[in-house]
């Protein structure tokens, strides 16, 4: 029905990890998005029901709507509860290292996660995997981690396990890397496994709302200010810029999430191939890239920000001023032009 992608070998030696650990740790990426906690939850929901202790970590908080998902508080967020998640980590049997190829994703837990003595199965979908994890099911064609976890579990003989709750957080990690299946999602075995998912249960209406239809009034007026006042199109160069500092964010009462779908936002004028998102944090300044076509902010972000990320949809941190990143970034759009727009 679907395709085998998963090394035989990678599934033999998943399985005998599984079934000699106990104590069963789930970690992803910093900035958790649907992907990073709707694959811990689901794996950690599956686990759960064969019987096995097992919690997942996140390093930091995600934003207040992903914490709707089914089970999803029931995470351990490493920045409210750091020696606890260490503890965790060190006394794992097994730990599994979903939607992130590279140790420094997971920020400050880093050094806990290396020290682990439990083998380490990573389960991602990003470009150049670094070589850390016991057993490595790096696949950069999946949509989304969610995705490929569906397939890891499938290969596992663990469906009859995968009840609507784990099949509803699945389905919000396909949704969240894919837009609601409208970008990076033209795979049909993509929809195979979708309408899997809602056999099983997996409650599709309820993902839209929460996903892609419910924001707070204070995040909508933020967009609203940042399109209106703070968006630059550089219609000659394909690009866009919206910048916010602290003071910005703090007088719309920020909090996290709160502006994860502006970037995508400029992508909708015709002519803007590409856009960037800057977020003054406290230590430093968060870069969101996002593009169309073959437009690499990967490259872009993993060249000039210490990031990266997929073709399409990458990151990254500036250290500096917001005004100096925003003139980084506006550094780069000639060159950007002539070596990805103008070839063309
Ligand atoms: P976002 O812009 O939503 O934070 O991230 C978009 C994509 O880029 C995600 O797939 C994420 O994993 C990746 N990404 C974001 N920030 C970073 C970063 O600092 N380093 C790397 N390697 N990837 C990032
Ligand atoms: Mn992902």
């Amino acid at each position: 029905m679907i395709s085998r992608i998963i090394k035989d070998e990678n599934v033999r030696r998943l399985a005998r990890m599984l079934d000699e650990a106990q104590r069963v740790v789930t970690v992803c990426h910093m900035g958790p998005d649907g992907d990073a906690v709707g694959s811990s939850l689901a794996l950690a929901h599956v686990l759960d029901r064969l019987g096995k202790d097992v919690r997942c970590i996140i390093p930091d908080a995600t934003s207040s709507l992903l914490m709707r998902l089914p089970e999803a508080k029931e995470m351990v967020d490493a920045c409210r509860h750091p020696d606890f998640a260490r503890t965790l980590l060190r006394d794992a049997d097994l730990i599994f290292c979903l939607d992130f190829n590279d140790p420094a994703r997971v920020d400050r837990l880093k050094d806990a996660l290396l020290a682990a003595k439990a083998p380490k199965v990573m389960i991602d979908h990003h470009e150049n995997p670094s070589d850390f994890a016991s057993v490595t099911i790096s696949h950069p064609e999946m949509a989304a981690t969610c995705y490929l976890l569906f397939r890891v579990l499938c290969r596992l003989e663990l469906l009859p396990e995968l009840d609507a709750t784990a099949a509803t957080q699945l389905l919000a990690g396909i949704l969240t890397d894919t837009g609601g299946l409208s970008y990076n999602s033209s795979d049909p075995e993509l929809y195979v496994v979708v309408a899997e998912l809602l056999r099983h249960g997996a409650d599709k209406p309820m993902l839209y709302k929460l996903l892609f239809n419910t924001v707070s009034e204070n995040s909508m007026r933020l967009n609203a200010y940042a399109v209106d006042r703070k968006m630059e199109v550089h219609h000659d160069m394909g690009a866009a810029l919206i910048a916010l500092s602290r003071a910005e964010l703090n007088r719309y009462h920020y909090s996290k999430g709160d502006t994860e779908s502006l970037v995508n936002k400029p992508l909708a004028i015709p002519g803007v191939v590409y856009s960037c998102f800057l977020r003054e944090e406290e230590h430093y300044i968060k870069v969101s890239m996002r593009s169309q076509g073959d437009f690499p902010v990967n490259e872009i972000c993993a060249a000039h920000f210490g990031g990266g990320g997929h073709l399409n949809a990458a990151g990254g941190q500036f250290q500096g001023t917001l005004e100096e990143a925003c003139d980084a970034f506006r550094a780069l759009m000639n060159e950007n032009k002539k070596k990805y727009i103008d070839k063309k």
